[in-house]
């Protein structure tokens, strides 16, 4: 069953190896674990639904809590406490695009916001409900998770918004397809949230990002729906699919979404290498991808990164031949940095762009290890966001923060963000930072940012650190020229930001566009946009 109170389902789990608790505990002193909530306890405070019954609702207390909160670290704190603070009034678990359309109506009637709820991963306050005078409808697609239409022979298929990423490549498998849209969330998230909140798969390179993958759609609106037909190019005036993604609930349901699929791939190989350090693997990795060297995924981890990875997972006697061959070689073992890359296809073209990829790497000074971490690597893929429940029991929060800039600024920007998380740890502690290059382009690269650190004795001050570190990594990033987001979207943690991107005229024309959609601000308000109707 899935947790109430943390990522996934309560049977797998993911503990600190003794090695990592070492290595913790000598960055960050030892763990100071806060007491968790019970779920009874947590219950205790959601309060009566202000929503009539309805035969597409539920008001009971349990489901309410269950979509009161997504997976930032400020969810995740709020869970444990067991105070969410604010729920929905009932949760909708409609079956097709006709009983959305029937809730949307309701909504109206009973003059009560909806937030269109995918798979609850979101880590940026997307879906979290606005305190204030009007009753709050969580409308979830769980129950629209099929595939609806196979079209072979233009390689389309339609599944329902609430699709998960293991039920969409089951589903497309049984037909020897595959989307290949792997977001780290992709055991929970679902296609209708991927399109809401502009995703990206950990397999970018060779599949795209979710904008690619997106063919079309149905999105029913306040007012009505809106197609969104298939078609592979036009230049017909602005594309109207670019205005839905992204739109993270504020136009409309997404009940229905088209997809690019491709045919299962004959080979898929995921391949480790070490470059001897920082500013000479960056330069490596951005010739790859500007020379096209065809590799399915590309990642490049600094320093700090190599070396807990390498720990948290218990490669330690690997680590040291590693280390001893690095030194004999004349390089600093505590420098090298791991890179980890896949080539997919058929098998011919995978030889030829493993070939490529080994040429770079060689010249940039780079050792191959070959594919057993690359294996592993591929085995934790989706198991490593239950680490965060290791951690958590051993008294260390963590959380992440992700941007993308142009390559001309990638280091400063990673050492900008870096910077900021350490000096806003607070509290006398410190915060152990580490990241790493993935989603790379010809133009820049995406930086993904993680930061470990101690839990203070108590909720309220843990959070505030939170707060303080990734506000500050925040004003970092938009002092660096990236993106609030690469591929997290805005949500509410995120919307304070967004103006910093967008410009005075963009966040019009913005705002414009969702009032003409949701006049009412009944969807979703605050995400994306802060609110500014239900304060009275
Ligand atoms: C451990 C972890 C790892 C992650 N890794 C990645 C990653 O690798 N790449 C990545 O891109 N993201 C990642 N994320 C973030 C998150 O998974 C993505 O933002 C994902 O796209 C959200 O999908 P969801 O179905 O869970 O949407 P939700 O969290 O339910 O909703 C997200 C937003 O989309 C809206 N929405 C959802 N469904 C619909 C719909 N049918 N119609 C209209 N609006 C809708 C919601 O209102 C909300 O604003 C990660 C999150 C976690 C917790």
């Amino acid at each position: 069953m899935r947790r109430w109170n943390g990522w996934g389902d309560s049977a797998n789990d993911y503990p600190l190896k003794a090695a990592g608790r070492r290595f913790l505990t000598q960055r960050l002193g030892p763990g100071r674990p806060l007491p968790d909530a019970t779920l009874e306890s947590a219950l205790a405070r959601v309060p009566p639904s202000r929503l009539p019954e309805h035969a597409l609702i539920s008001r009971d207390p349990e489901q309410r809590l269950r979509h009161a909160r997504g997976q930032s670290l400020g969810d995740w704190l709020a869970l444990r406490a067991g105070e969410p603070e604010v729920f929905p009034d009932a949760v909708a678990l409609p079956e097709n695009s006709e009983q959305v359309r029937q809730l949307l109506d309701w909504a109206r009637q009973q003059n009560c916001l909806v937030i269109p709820y995918g798979g609850g991963t979101s880590v940026a306050g997307h879906i979290n409900p606005p305190a204030g005078e009007r009753p709050v409808l969580t409308l979830s697609l769980a129950r629209m998770d099929r595939l609806l239409n196979l079209n072979q022979e233009s390689q389309l298929a339609t599944f329902g918004a609430g699709t998960p990423g293991p039920a969409l490549e089951r589903q497309l498998g049984e037909h020897g397809y595959r989307l290949g849209h792997y977001p780290q969330s992709w055991e929970l998230s679902t296609v209708g949230g991927w399109v809401a909140s502009r995703s990206s798969g950990q397999q970018s390179m060779r599949y795209g990002r979710i904008e690619q993958l997106f063919a079309g759609g149905l999105l029913e609106t306040p007012d009505g729906p809106l197609r969104l037909p298939t078609v592979p190019a036009s230049s017909a005036g602005p594309d109207l699919r670019e205005m839905v993604m992204g739109s993270e609930g504020r136009l409309g349901v997404i009940t229905e979404v088209d997809v690019r699929i491709s045919r299962l791939p004959a080979v898929e190989q995921f391949h480790v290498a070490f470059a001897p350090h920082w500013p000479a693997a960056v330069a490596l990795v951005r010739r790859m991808v500007q020379e096209r060297v065809p590799v399915s995924m590309l990642r490049l981890s600094n320093p700090q990164e190599t070396v807990t990875q390498l720990t948290l997972a218990g490669h330690g006697l690997a680590v040291g031949a590693l280390n001893r061959y690095l030194a004999l070689r004349g390089n600093r073992p505590d420098e090298k940095c791991m890179i980890t890359f896949g080539v997919t296809g058929e098998a011919q073209d995978c030889r030829h762009a493993l070939a490529r990829a080994r040429r770079h790497i060689r010249a940039a000074g780079g050792v191959l290890t070959g594919q057993t971490l690359g294996r592993k690597w591929e085995q934790a893929r989706f198991r490593s966001p239950y680490l965060r429940h290791g951690l958590w029991s051993e008294g260390y929060a963590v959380d992440t923060l992700e941007t993308c800039v142009d390559w001309s600024r990638v280091e400063d920007t990673v050492a900008a963000i870096e910077a900021a998380i350490r000096e806003h740890a607070g509290d006398g502690e410190q915060a152990h930072v580490f990241t790493h290059l993935s989603h790379l382009y010809a133009q820049g690269s995406s930086i993904y940012t993680t930061y470990v650190f101690r839990c203070s004795p108590d909720y309220a001050t843990t959070r505030a650190r939170w707060w303080a570190m990734k506000s500050a990594a925040s004003d970092a990033i938009v002092a660096h020229g990236g993106t609030i987001s690469h591929q997290h979207g805005v949500g509410r943690d995120h919307a304070p930001w967004l103006g910093a991107e967008k410009g005075p005229r963009g966040m019009a024309a913005l705002g414009a566009l969702l009032a003409h959609f949701d006049p009412e601000q009944r969807l979703n308000p605050g995400c994306l946009i802060a609110d500014t109707t239900d304060k009275e």
